[in-house]
């Protein structure tokens, strides 16, 4: 092996030297003006990035596989790769290339899914994370930080391992959603054990590395990171060890591929996943908060009704808002109370907005600053966003809540970065930062003094070029400039005869010769030597401008702070008078009390029909529970979504679509809702629908908020019921949750007059001979048929399919009507066979046929609820 590196070429020496250390990555390996790739990474960069695939002369007897991007247009084939999953490792040139020897190369950044800074890379709207989680024995953790942002977030999971804690685990990854992430465990496993879809569309870019577990070591590291005497500011202990090393583990990720300073990422939130509405994973999902559950149009998901923010930092907030519904009363209030006073000051909030459409990504921009690859037109966006501050903070001074207030009393308006930035930069720089003309005159002395020169020089030129004229009588006499002989003297071959003897020719051209003279070779000197010392001073200057912003990056990070919350709260304002919202109050009394709600999604997307509004009642006591019916198309599912999503606007500081809306905190948000068929991950639709009412079942409390859209399809009819019945008392009895429960068991509607808590509501249809018309309105009791058939006709099915289906299902019905008197007369054999069932309410079990094929399967499935306990 040594032999043969040693018969390599000296730069092809250097290249695996470096790639060693990047084994994993695709190495970038500049050279002039081209990345090249050499080898494997060749052969993976040429098929993915569609480039020819050429050789290169390495010193072996065959030629190296090689291909290469232009340096100036390579983000976009970075991009690709990293889409892909690859990591990209930019070596460059790190001195000017000198005639000793090979020019000094090394790897000035590692570019990975989770770790991109370029604006093209990335959804401005969103925040891409990279994340790191450690799995212990007695707690997990999961730590990630933005780094085109600087935001570094951290939550812990104590106790032993257990169900909750991967649960818990699993629903915080899919919230946060990071686009890389690094564990000490294997997840997929971990996950794939819990039943919990461990699929690539949560886990992307899942890398399992050799986590280091010296806490010490990583206490001292996060301390010097973060600049703190001890991590306890940030709520981090010494015995908090899965934090300490998700953290210490993720900085070391950072050092390790960003080789460049990290100053912007300077602040560490630690929080607890209970400091927010917990919602599980399917929920979040199936209200399509963020995202829709089909397709990429994301017109109809819950943020994009709310959001009219004008800035990604505001929208970037507000989604998160969105996904961290709030459980501190107070803190609501407060964001209420701001989108109140926006809402009754519609001038001030319009001007905010226009002051919104002004100003840039700041987060992204410090980064890009503190990175050191931003342009002087990135300064510009700076202080064209900085600019608008002062009349902002004008603004938000004249507006009464105490989020404004403390705004306004603390917003740095950054005056003296405004300052150095429009005093220094020119008004539209080159994209370049290395060739000049970015600095303002009159900002630094020396600057003018060289473009003095490199001005009186050319002017003196142009007087050389009529002085000469005229001294020879050469009319078409020109003075041009090339990079090889500098400026000479041109003429064309019918005026030779008329060149002095003191021009020094130089070229011979086609039909003219091109001379110098020794004043014009000195006038030369002077230009190019000041123009070289302009470029390179500029640059410096430039450098120092980015250096003095850079120092200042925790004033600017704080202000763009302030402007992403401002810019969040004044869309919660617009979206309240644009869509007719109204203030919720907030409670703990347990009530949640609805007039005319409205579901915000749907109600923009009916074209032809009007949205009908629903009141819902809903509390600690009588009216726990309300079991919905109605046939399918009536608009249950949209009414209990709108109960969730009134609920979670609330949380979030938002008005909501009702009149009226009273709102006691909710704990934690379930929901079960349509068959979300995981083939992919071997379950399936009876499955999910199971582990789903589990988790329910395991984990809310009186507090929580549940929607259950029909348990129990996918398997026989009355296992079906049995399960949603058996769940249904569960809930009631043992729970206490809040919760509305769509289905077609008509049975399940005796309950009411059974258990404490209960109520029957239905969704009103109108019969028209054969048809039905839906009315959308809710109102208490409940509907014994289930329509499918007319429903189904409304879907188009032909006539003869559906004549036959009500033939069919009169006979049915016959049959099911002595099949009910039989079963009363087997009551009692029944109650026998069902083991578990001495309580008053299991007796309703026995009301059904019992079919002895599903005896275990029942019976586990009611043992398993617990139901005496
Ligand atoms: P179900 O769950 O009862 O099958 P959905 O809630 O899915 O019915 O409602 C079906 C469709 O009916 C919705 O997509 C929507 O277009 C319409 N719809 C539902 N509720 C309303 C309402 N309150 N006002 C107007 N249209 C509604």
């Amino acid at each position: 092996m040594n032999e043969k590196k040693n018969k390599l070429t000296p730069m092809m020496q250097q290249y695996m030297e470096i790639k060693e250390h990047h084994q994993d990555s695709i190495l970038f390996f500049r050279l002039g003006d081209f990345y090249e790739m050499f080898f494997d990474d060749a052969l993976t960069a040429s098929r993915v990035l569609e480039i020819t695939l050429t050789g290169k002369n390495c010193g072996l007897e065959e030629r190296a596989p090689m291909c290469g991007v232009p340096y100036h247009s390579s983000n976009g084939y970075i991009s690709k790769l990293v889409e892909k999953g690859y990591k990209v490792a930019i070596c460059e040139q790190v001195e000017p290339p000198s005639s000793a020897g090979i020019v000094k190369r090394e790897v000035v950044r590692v570019i990975t899914p989770g770790t991109v800074i370029d604006n093209s890379m990335l959804d401005e709207k969103q925040n891409n994370y990279l994340s790191s989680v450690t799995v212990l024995k007695n707690s997990c953790s999961i730590s990630y930080v933005d780094v085109s942002t600087g935001n570094m977030l951290s939550t812990e999971f104590k106790d032993p391992i257990n169900d909750k804690n991967i649960i818990d685990l699993y629903n915080e990854i899919c919230k946060v959603n990071p686009s890389e992430i690094l564990s000490n465990r294997n997840l997929e496993e971990i996950f794939s054990a819990h039943k919990l879809n461990s699929l690539d569309t949560v886990l992307k870019n899942l890398n399992i590395i050799d986590q280091g577990t010296d806490t010490d070591y990583y206490l001292n590291m996060i301390k010097d990171h973060f600049k703190v005497i001890s991590t306890e500011v940030f709520g981090i202990y010494p015995e908090d060890r899965a934090s300490i090393l998700s953290i210490g583990n993720l900085l070391e990720y950072l050092y390790s591929t960003q080789k460049i300073s990290l100053d912007h990422i300077n602040q560490l939130a630690c929080y607890k996943t209970d400091d927010y509405m917990i919602i599980d994973n399917s929920t979040r999902k199936n209200l399509e908060l963020t995202e829709p559950l089909r397709g990429t149009d994301k017109k109809n998901t819950v943020f994009n009704v709310i959001d009219y923010t004008k800035t990604a930092m505001g929208a970037r907030k507000l989604k998160k808002w969105l996904l961290e519904p709030l459980q501190d009363i107070a803190s609501i209030n407060c964001r209420h109370d701001a989108v109140e006073v926006l809402y009754n000051n519609i001038i001030v909030s319009n001007n905010i907005r226009e002051h919104m459409k002004r100003i840039y990504d700041i987060e992204r921009l410090m980064s890009k600053i503190t990175y050191g690859n931003c342009n002087a037109r990135d300064l510009n966006s700076l202080n064209q966003s900085i600019e608008v501050l002062p009349d902002l903070k004008c603004d938000i001074s004249t507006l009464d809540a105490k989020l404004f207030n403390e705004i306004s009393k603390n917003m740095d308006t950054l005056l003296d970065v405004h300052e150095m930035i429009a005093t220094s930069i020119i008004e539209n720089p080159p994209v370049t930062i290395k060739e000049g003309n970015l600095i303002r005159d009159g900002y630094n002395e020396e600057l003018d003094e060289l473009r003095n020169i490199s001005v009186n020089g050319k002017e003196w030129l142009n007087g050389l070029i009529d002085q000469e004229r005229e001294k020879t009588g050469i009319k078409n006499l020109k003075i041009g400039f090339n990079k090889v002989f500098g400026y000479y003297i041109e003429v064309t071959k019918s005026y030779l005869n008329l060149v002095p003897e003191d021009y020094i020719r130089k070229q011979t051209l086609a039909n003219a010769e091109r001379y110098i003279t020794p004043d014009l070779k000195d006038m030369e000197a002077k230009i190019l030597n000041a123009e070289s010392k302009i470029v390179e001073l500029e640059y410096e200057i430039f450098n120092d401008i980015r250096l003095f912003v850079k120092n200042q990056i925790e004033r600017i990070q704080q202000s763009a702070e302030m402007i992403s919350t401002v810019d969040a709260l004044n869309s919660l304002c617009t979206a309240a008078l644009k869509n007719s919202y109204i203030r919720p109050e907030m409670s703990v009394d347990g009530i949640v009390n609805i007039v005319n709600g409205r579901h915000p999604v749907i109600e923009k997307v009916l074209k032809d029909e009007r949205f009908i509004e629903n009141s819902t009642y809903l509390d600690k006591d009588e009216n726990r529970f309300s079991i919905i019916t109605g046939p399918n198309m009536a608009g249950k599912s949209t009414y209990m979504r709108q109960v969730a999503l009134i609920t979670i606007l609330a949380h979030i500081g938002s008005f909501v679509p009702a009149e009226k809306a009273q709102i006691s905190l909710v704990d934690k948000l379930f929901s079960r809702v349509g068959a979300s068929d995981d083939l992919s991950s071997g379950q399936s639709t009876f499955m999910v629908e199971m582990s789903e009412v589990s988790n329910i079942i395991n984990n809310a409390t009186e507090n929580s908020l549940i929607i259950l859209d029909e348990i129990g399809r996918g398997t026989s009819t009355y296992d079906g019921l049995s399960i949603a019945w058996s769940v249904t008392e569960y809930i009631t009895n043992n729970i206490m949750a809040k919760t509305l429960f769509a289905t077609h068991y008509h049975e399940l509607s005796e309950l009411e007059d059974k258990i404490k808590g209960i109520n029957n509501y239905k969704i009103m249809i109108k019969e028209s001979g054969e048809d039905i018309i839906f009315l959308r309105k809710i109102t208490k009791g409940s509907i014994d048929k289930s329509y499918g058939i007319q429903v189904a006709r409304l879907a188009g099915l032909p006539k003869n399919v559906i004549n036959r289906s009500f033939e069919l299902l009169e006979k049915l019905e016959e049959i099911d009507l002595n099949k009910k008197n039989s079963l009363n007369l087997s009551d009692t054999k029944i109650k026998n066979e069902i083991p578990v069932s001495t309580d008053e309410n299991r007796e309703q079990v026995s009301f059904w046929n019992y079919d002895a094929k599903y005896k275990d399967f029942i019976s586990e499935n009611i043992l398993n609820l617990n139901i005496n306990s």
